[in-house]
């Protein structure tokens, strides 16, 4: 039997209409919708089509976008200031900088900047420390998608073992602290992890967050793994065409995992529907609304 797909784009949709429901209702009594302000610098082309992905999942779903673009040749007090007065502004409930910033600019004293409140891509220090204590706080938007995905399909993580590939920052570290959190037994594995196919074969849960084209073949993966396939990478075909693929090989992975995420419409979209969530998230702690199921942390 090949793989169930486990479908992210349709998820997602039901998680945004959720939120758009909730924000009409809000939106009367509050006076204003929530609000949303993503940074981006330069001309980067996949920082744009991220950008106005998630600028247009906003306007659909009800968000104020205040989103600002900088030439690459801003300095970082100019960058600096746009978030001071993005902290400040009432009208702003969510402050993304979108990644990778230009070499002159340092990216970690930016984030560090952004009120840990209006956090919500949750790389803010206070977040992530929130999360390695199991406290309330705003989550990273892919690691949070990837755990409400696993839930929707009811795939149980209490006591399995879960394998994580990629330590990063953004994905991988905070994925394995929310598996952690749901109580799988969790190993990380990494560019200088000796075995990779001896950790691999051992999950039953198996995440790839690496940005290598189709590494993960059949002979990594356990027969009936669940296989969650974050990366996202462009390939170029002999024609001069191209190509979004994932890290694991898909057609090679389809008859051997019981679960498998499709790339593009399996984590990606989870991602977006979550940086919404965190926005409604943080716009109910600012005027202490309830949180909707599709705004709370599963973890
Ligand atoms: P990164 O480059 O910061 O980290 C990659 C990780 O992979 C590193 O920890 C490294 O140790 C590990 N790695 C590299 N080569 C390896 C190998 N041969 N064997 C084992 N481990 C190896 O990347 P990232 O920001 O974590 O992103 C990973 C992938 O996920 C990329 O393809 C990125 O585009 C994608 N991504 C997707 C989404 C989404 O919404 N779907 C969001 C963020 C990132």
């Amino acid at each position: 039997m090949p793989a169930q797909r486990l479908e992210g784009r349709a998820l997602a949709q039901r998680l945004r209409d959720e939120l758009a429901a909730a924000i009409a209702t809000w939106r009367p009594q509050v006076g204003r919708p929530p609000g949303l302000a993503v940074l981006r610098v330069g001309d980067d082309p996949a920082s744009a089509a991220y950008v106005g992905q998630k600028e247009k999942a906003c306007a659909q779903t009800g968000i104020a976008s205040f989103g600002q673009h900088f030439a690459a040749t801003v300095t970082q007090a100019e960058v600096a200031a746009a978030i001071d007065a993005l902290n400040r502004d009432e009208r702003v409930d969510g402050i993304l900088l979108q990644l990778p910033l230009p070499p002159h600019l340092d990216s970690n004293v930016l984030l560090h900047r952004i009120d840990p409140s209006k956090d919500v891509d949750g790389l803010h220090p206070v977040n992530l420390g929130h999360l390695l204590r199991g406290e309330p706080g705003l989550r990273s938007c892919t690691p949070a998608g990837v755990m409400r995905l696993l839930a929707a399909y009811d795939i149980p993580l209490a006591g399995r073992p879960a394998v994580v590939v990629g330590r990063s920052i953004l994905v991988g570290k905070p994925l394995a602290l929310m598996l952690l959190a749901a109580q799988a037994t969790v190993t990380i594995a990494h560019s200088r992890t000796a075995d990779l196919a001896a950790v691999t074969r051992g999950a039953d849960i198996l995440v790839l967050a690496i940005g290598r084209p189709c590494l993960i073949t059949a002979d990594l993966v356990k027969p009936g793994a669940v296989v969650v396939d974050v990366g996202i990478n462009r390939l170029t075909l002999p024609d001069g065409t191209t190509r979004l693929v994932g890290d694991g090989d898909f057609a090679a992975l389809e008859p051997v995992a019981s679960y498998l995420t499709p790339v593009p419409g399996g984590v990606g979209p989870m991602t977006v529907a979550v940086l919404l969530a965190n926005t409604v998230q943080s716009y109910c702690h600012h005027h202490g609304l309830p949180l909707i199921p599709a705004c709370e942390p599963l973890v």
